[in-house]
């Protein structure tokens, strides 16, 4: 277990598109959450959880992600990782790990990042979404695109030199919101990282309300293609290179925590709906706040369920997850004879061979799922 994921539940208010499990407060638990954090370290440490854990390990990464893990107090968040590096060994080697913070644009300034990065944090994903003010309020986000500018400036004040934005596209076309402008924002504050996300319509959200009463238009698999394409041309002419299906990069600047994921290594996560994952096995903890600290109050246990994968179900995933990155799948993994539609893909730039790979292209890239289930006859995991 090198990999730590920590979640921060809290949110100011639920975002249009969103359901995730998050726990809306006007005033956070902050000391209470920390507290219970690491009572729940401590608690997995004495097992029997199933996770291997050995704490003399350094961690190679650490993630703070949520709902809004910038809405804890600095105090807090420093306190959070100063005594999950105490009890990784990995203090005198702190900035050897990547330590990434989630972040909102309106909880950051010129004071806050200073503290963060003190505390040993050396990355922040920023949610940026738009530089459009009214798609902004049509998200919900509480911020505008003037905060987004300020804030990366405040983070590279305090020394970051490793900020990530995410942005949101194929938005209902009534919006009329200009995707190529955003881009061109977004790069004109040289982000070292992107994470770029189609819009997709979740059950009880406002936004699936919106449509099913007409309010807004459903999605367009040819706004999210075209979208697609369009910030893979600009990225490239940019020096951002794809190396996932939504993650692009400057040189040396991928992330090296989602990096693990995507690369089938363990992980282990900590606080409310957190997943866990090693040798196959994969758990996920209570996913409500008050749920979640009653549970540690109790002294566990904290997981509410876990799976097993088999191992048709591990090669499956590892092939999914393969695909999904620039790296491909070796075709040695391809347990059956490539599909004859294979040719077809060849010949219309879906997929390259390199290296013995079969990795995908963008054009590929928009039809992952089709082409997973073509090479397993089974449906994509997603
Ligand atoms: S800030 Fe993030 S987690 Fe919170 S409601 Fe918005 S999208 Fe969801």
């Amino acid at each position: 277990m090198r990999h730590l994921y920590v979640h921060v539940p809290f949110c100011r208010r639920r975002c249009s598109y969103c359901d995730f499990s998050i726990a809306v407060r006007k005033r956070i638990p902050a000391q209470e959450y920390v507290e219970t954090v690491l009572r729940e370290l401590d608690i997995v440490s004495r097992g029997p959880s199933g996770c291997v854990l050995d704490f003399s390990e350094r961690l190679e990464s650490l993630y703070l992600g949520g709902g809004t893990p910038s809405l804890l107090p600095p105090d807090a968040l420093a306190t959070l990782v100063t005594r999950l590096f105490d009890v990784f060994s990995s203090r005198p080697v702190l900035d050897a790990a990547e330590v990434t913070l989630e972040a909102n644009p309106e909880d950051v300034t010129p004071e806050t990042a200073a503290v963060w990065r003190h505390a040993g944090i050396n990355r922040v994903s920023l949610g940026a979404q738009s530089f459009d003010d009214r798609v902004l309020a049509w998200m919900h986000r509480p911020h505008d695109a003037a905060r987004i500018g300020s804030s990366v400036r405040a983070l590279r004040g305090a020394g970051f030199d490793n900020v990530s934005l995410d942005l949101i596209f194929a938005l209902p076309s009534e919006l009329g919101r200009d995707w190529g402008r955003d881009l061109d924002q977004a790069l004109t504050l040289c982000p070292s990282h992107l994470s770029l996300y189609g819009l997709t319509v979740e059950e009880r959200t406002p936004l699936a309300r919106w449509i099913s009463r007409g309010a807004a238009s459903g999605p367009s698999d040819e706004r999210y293609a075209d979208e697609y394409l369009l910030a893979h041309e600009r990225l490239a002419r940019h020096g951002y290179h794809f190396y996932e299906v939504s993650n692009a990069a400057r040189e040396g600047r991928r992330s090296r925590h989602n990096s693990a994921y995507w690369s089938g290594r363990a992980y282990l996560g900590l606080g409310p709906a957190a997943h866990s994952y090693g040798a196959g096995r994969r758990c996920w903890n209570v996913a409500a706040w008050d749920a979640y600290r009653r549970a540690v109050a109790a002294g566990g246990p904290v997981v509410e369920s876990e799976e097993v994968l088999t191992e048709e179900q591990r090669e499956l995933e590892r092939l999914y997850l393969s695909l999904r990155t620039d790296a491909g799948v070796p075709l040695a993994d391809l347990s059956r004879p490539l599909p004859t539609a294979t040719d077809l893909w060849l010949q219309r730039g879906w997929v390259e061979l390199r290296d013995r790979h079969l990795v995908c292209t963008r054009e590929g890239w928009l039809r992952l799922d089709t082409l997973v289930t073509a090479l397993t006859g089974q449906p994509a995991i997603g």
